[in-house]
């Protein structure tokens, strides 16, 4: 029998069901399990007896007949998102002790689907990052090879993910936080289209960007989840979408083409594959990977065609002028009066601002602040916000174009494997240049997913990257989910974690 740990979403919702197991056993062994691996660096908050409350309410739920599909299943939040019952810090001292007295709406809909809460997920400061390096409460570990980076923003959750530390969590993606860090440890993820879930109670980042998605082993699990996280929340977000929430889930089975059959469920699907993708700046091992992957996919009756997304390079300079502009007007509320931690001593007002800022701010974070105040500047305002305004509507124009020939695109989610802790960290502009293949889908708000693929170079693993047009979540997930029925990248574990 297999130990609790080793379950995921769909089979512990299967147990929970079936009542062999209560949800206080699942998340009592969970919990015992994060605390014995706390040198990973995955939690930043737990809180048994909440936990165990939620648990023993999922239990007389189930008890009493009800049937959810996430009833009594355990889950960790990214810990930007705010919830009244664990504190939020954002990976930020400016946070440090903060309580929301709310929960942000995403972890409100997975606790009303039946979700328990685990506890709360490291991240980068803000979720500015790409390794977890930056977060103020030090780093996660990459349960592959603890000398690695998990990705980020959402490191913390793509470690937990991987070393079964919990079955599923949330992340948000604002230009590949959810995509790079499932790619870096193997798991699965999914950002949706822009405005699918509500960014009600998670801390701002860059506003017209930031989503919310999950990251766990399958494209089934993921879709399990999505499903209770997806929907309208037009009070609470104006960005947020009138569209009523789908069954993934349900989908998953169906076929994405009339011409489907059943030994080649993908017949009929086109596959577009973007010559920026696979250019001379992908590491080969990672190259490998994915045309290992889309060979895959070519078995399981899809068909390959090349496309163009000639603007794909355009989109670091866009992406690193417009994020930073939307952060620095975002984070001005944290200034020790209105949010945020407050400098002890000061001579007046203005110097109160200054200190409380320097101090409670990490220092990628004062860099972005800077470069969003000078591109907003007057004077920069329409040499730099503005041109990188109109690349990001050209690089939309680029998708739609591509999409005519296609009916998902697919490539690399990142140039290379997880890299070393440190590697990058004293050169920002090297860790901007990563996000090369998730940004146009983040520019575009388009949806995008990671699939694990295979392992390069070190053994760590590879994902490969699904982007769909807009609202092609059931595809995207479906797309995945056949490769998963074919393939077991998804399944395996780090050595010391499986
Ligand atoms: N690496 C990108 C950044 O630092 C993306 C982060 C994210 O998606 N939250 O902005």
């Amino acid at each position: 029998m297999s130990e609790l740990y080793q379950l995921d979403v769909s089979a512990l919702a299967a147990k929970l069901a079936a009542r062999e197991v209560s949800s206080v056993e699942v998340t009592q062994a969970l919990l015992e399990r994060a605390k014995a691996n706390a040198d990973l660096g995955a939690y930043l908050a737990l809180d048994e007896e909440i936990s165990l409350a939620q648990a023993s309410a999922a239990d007389a739920r189930l008890a009493a007949g009800e049937r959810a599909p996430l009833l009594g299943v355990p889950i960790a939040h990214k810990d930007i998102f705010v919830t009244k019952d664990f504190p939020t810090t954002a990976g930020s001292k400016m946070l440090e002790g903060y309580r929301s007295p709310f929960d942000a709406t995403v972890v409100a809909k997975l606790a009303a689907a039946g979700a328990v809460t685990l506890g709360k997920l490291n991240c980068d400061e803000f979720a500015m990052g790409s390794g977890n390096d930056n977060s103020a409460y030090g780093p996660a570990l990459n349960p592959w090879d603890k000398t690695r980076v998990p990705g980020g923003s959402s490191g913390g959750s793509s470690a937990a993910v991987a070393a079964r530390l919990a079955p599923a969590a949330t992340g948000t993606d604002t230009g590949g936080s959810i995509r790079q860090p499932a790619s870096f440890t193997g798991i699965t993820g999914i950002k949706p289209t822009y405005g699918r879930c509500s960014r009600y109670g998670m801390v701002a980042y860059a506003s017209s960007l930031d989503q919310a998605g999950p990251m766990a082993r399958s494209a089934r699990d993921c879709a399990l989840l999505l499903s209770a996280m997806v929907g309208p929340d037009l009070d609470r977000d104006s960005t947020s979408l009138d569209r009523p929430a789908e069954d993934y889930a349900a989908a998953l089975g169906l076929p994405l083409s009339p011409d489907a059959t059943a030994a080649q469920p993908l017949k009929g699907l086109r596959i577009g594959l973007p010559q920026e993708f696979f250019g001379a700046g992908c590491a080969p091992d990672v190259l490998a990977a994915v045309h290992a992957a889309l060979a895959e996919y070519e078995k399981l009756g899809a068909t390959l065609v090349e496309i163009r997304l000639p603007r794909t390079e355009l989109a670091i300079p866009a992406y690193y002028i417009i994020a930073p502009a939307e952060a620095s007007s975002n984070l001005s509320r944290f200034d020790g009066v209105k949010f945020g931690h407050r400098a002890k001593d000061y001579a007046d007002l203005s110097d109160m601002y200054k200190k409380s800022r320097s101090e409670g701010f990490g220092e990628e974070v004062q860099r972005r602040i800077l470069t969003g105040a000078y591109v907003l500047s007057h004077g920069y305002y329409d040499a730099y916000y503005l041109k990188a305004q109109q690349i990001r509507r050209l690089i939309a124009q680029d998708f739609q174009s591509a999409f005519e020939q296609c009916d998902l695109i697919a490539g690399p989610v990142a140039p290379s494997v997880a890299w070393k802790i440190g590697a990058k960290s004293e050169d920002p502009v090297a860790a901007y240049l990563a996000d090369i293949y998730t940004l146009p889908a983040s520019l575009s708000g388009l949806p995008g997913m990671s699939v694990p693929a295979g392992f390069g170079s070190d053994g760590m693993p590879v994902g490969l990257q699904l982007i769909g047009n807009y609202f092609q979540e059931a595809r995207l997930l479906g797309a995945a989910h056949h490769f998963q029925c074919a393939t077991d990248w998804h399944t395996r574990a780090p050595k010391d974690f499986a």
